[in-house]
């Protein structure tokens, strides 16, 4: 095959993505590609975008302010915070992202409302759902008063608005151990869907990492999150 090895590699996962749908019945193009560009420096950022990449995310909002000006200019690109975010670097991630998908709180929710209320902007939101219930792990317990707090107080807000759920499963190295949290935040996002609550959208199911994102499409991911098998593996 011709080409830089990230060039084969967005092409194969691109394929894997859209075969997996295929055996799921389901359309390929309902299924985004985020490349996840966590520790990976900019250059590589941009020879991904050069393959078509659109999306990105990242963890941590001072690495990502320091490569931001390295970003620069590459039109219609965008960066979504996937890690976890303290509320004092709430502000600095609503200036940053184009959205954040790691909202596990409602005060971190209402903080996010505030900052862009300040900035004049719309921030699209994922709530994170700690599918495992792991002690330590980000996200929201599924059925817990948190995410029913976070639920009434989306249907409220003018700047912060929730498109849907993302997880980070427990860790197996077996990717059909992931398949039954898939399901779960699949049912959870149908269950809350079905509520149809004023200006709470589900419509965006972000889950799938790179050993498991074939199964988290067979069971309805409408965006899959890639590092190693787009960049190699990380050095840190
Ligand atoms: C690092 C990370 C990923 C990508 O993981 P890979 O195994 O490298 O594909 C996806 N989602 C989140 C939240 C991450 O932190």
């Amino acid at each position: 095959m011709s080409g830089t090895q990230i060039e084969r590699n967005i092409a194969q996962v691109r394929e894997r993505v859209a075969a997996a749908a295929r055996r799921a019945g389901r359309n390929p193009d309902e299924i985004e590609l985020m490349a996840v560009s966590k520790t990976i420096a900019a250059e590589r950022i941009r020879e991904a975008y050069a393959c078509g990449v659109r999306l990105f995310g990242e963890n941590r909002v001072q690495e990502f302010e320091a490569k931001s000006a390295a970003l620069s200019g590459l039109s219609g690109a965008r960066f979504h915070m996937i890690g976890r975010l303290q509320r004092n670097k709430a502000a600095r991630a609503v200036s940053l992202f184009h959205s954040i998908e790691s909202v596990d709180s409602a005060r971190l929710l209402s903080a996010i409302e505030s900052y862009a209320a300040e900035r004049r902007v719309t921030l699209p939101v994922l709530i994170e759902i700690n599918t495992g219930n792991e002690e330590q792990k980000a996200g929201v317990a599924p059925q817990s008063p948190e995410l029913e707090r976070m639920l009434a107080l989306a249907a409220e807000l003018q700047h912060a608005s929730v498109q849907g759920l993302m997880t980070v499963p427990p860790y197996g190295s077996d990717p059909e151990a992931a398949r039954r949290y898939f399901r779960q935040l699949r049912e959870l996002r149908d269950a809350v869907a079905r509520r149809n609550l004023p200006r709470v959208s589900m419509d965006v199911l972000s889950m799938g990492m790179s050993h498991d994102f074939e199964v988290a499409v067979e069971e309805g991911a409408t965006r899959v999150r890639v590092g190693t098998a787009i960049f190699g593996e990380r050095q840190r």
